[in-house]
């Protein structure tokens, strides 16, 4: 606390990151990055950008960037925005759609950083429990006078999927209000609601470069929706920081896009070691939820989560830890290579 501060920075409980450990032996199965390194055509064009054009700013409008993610999609221009991230298109998101006179509803266990933005934009949250086995309880997320809904799909931490039906479900009953779906894991076994978008114009779908595409250190993320909201999005987004991205992350960005064999065959490589490790941990008697994302999520009756955690540590292997009531038997453990997920286990086993 400092004499210094605004009231508003004296309230906020800001958001706390995953460790980022300077020592790079640990295996880091903790913030959900991608194993694999990026794109070898990504590299090549973001070392292609390093050049004396550097002394010139960004193209303010992302041109070329926001072309190729609408085109990737199906979609127009108009109804595709670009940001430093996802983390930085919530922060727009929430400033851009949601009335701090009426609650914004979210699930009581997820994205944490909603909270923060919450408190941030000076918004009450309207919490909806999550069911017993730690679903959406999607009957719950309507009714009077709430200013907007926001899930991420897959959720996180807990990795379970809403379908496609079931997000047509949420629309229908949330008309009047902005939706916003965070699709951060949807390329690791889910649909994409930006199926959607032509037939809803409340809607606004978000997603990232940092997983799928193993580019967490470039800071690119998307958000999808009609004209309308898109408009709203630039609004918030010229009144801030007209640059957001810079020369690098715009070049890398687009040659993502364009490498999709690449994507295709780590997205695949993910998916089919999280289906290997899932198993052996249910085999150990772990509960395992339904992960269609790059992380598991899991609990043990005998074994308290925490010294599972700090067993770990010690041992080198660093996953995510949550001290939150119903999920403070859980830990987070997002997929590595083959062998650092071996070693995983290899530790587990000896633990339990
Ligand atoms: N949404 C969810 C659900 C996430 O887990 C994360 C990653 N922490 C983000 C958004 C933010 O991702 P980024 O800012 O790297 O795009």
């Amino acid at each position: 606390m400092s004499k210094y501060w605004s009231p508003l920075t004296a309230s906020l409980e800001p958001y706390v990151p995953g460790e980022q450990p300077k020592d790079k032996r640990y295996i880091k199965l903790n913030t959900n990055e991608s194993p694999y390194p990026p794109s070898a055509k990504v590299l090549e064009a973001i070392n292609g950008a390093v050049n004396e054009d550097l002394r010139l700013y960004p193209d303010p409008n992302c041109e070329a960037l926001i072309e190729a993610a609408s085109a990737y999609y199906g979609l127009s221009p108009e109804q595709t925005f670009v940001g430093n991230g996802s983390d930085e298109i919530l922060a727009f998101a929430f400033a851009a759609f949601f009335d701090p006179k009426k609650p914004l509803m979210f699930a009581d266990i997820t994205y944490s950083f909603y909270k923060v933005y919450a408190k941030f934009y000076g918004l009450e949250p309207q919490l909806i429990s999550l069911d017993d086995e730690l679903g959406i309880p999607l009957d719950q997320f309507h009714g009077d006078g709430h200013g907007g809904v926001i899930i991420p799909n897959p959720n996180a931490p807990t990795a379970e999927l809403l379908s496609l039906e079931a997000i047509r479900t949420l629309l229908e009953q949330n008309r009047d209000v902005v939706v916003v779906i965070d699709e951060a894991y949807i390329d690791f076994g889910g649909e994409s609601a930006i199926a959607l978008i032509g037939d809803y114009d409340n809607l606004l779908v978000i997603q990232t470069l940092s997983k799928s595409r193993a580019l967490a250190g470039l800071r690119v993320g998307f958000a999808f929706g009609s004209p309308e909201l898109i408009d709203g999005l630039n609004r918030i987004k010229n009144s801030f920081n007209s640059y957001t991205l810079d020369r690098l992350a715009l070049r890398g960005a687009v040659a993502a896009l364009q490498d999709e064999e690449y994507f295709k065959q780590i997205t695949d490589k993910v998916i089919a070691t999280r289906e290997r490790v899932a198993e052996q941990l249910r085999g150990l008697g772990f509960r395992v939820t339904n992960s269609k994302a790059n992380f598991l999520f899991i609990s043990h009756d005998d074994f308290a989560a925490k010294d599972l955690f700090l067993a770990l540590r010690e041992r080198g292997v660093l996953v995510r830890y949550f001290a939150q009531p119903r999920i403070d038997n859980y830990l987070r453990v997002s997929i590595g290579t083959d062998d650092e997920m071996d070693t995983f286990l290899k530790l587990t086993k000896e633990m339990i």
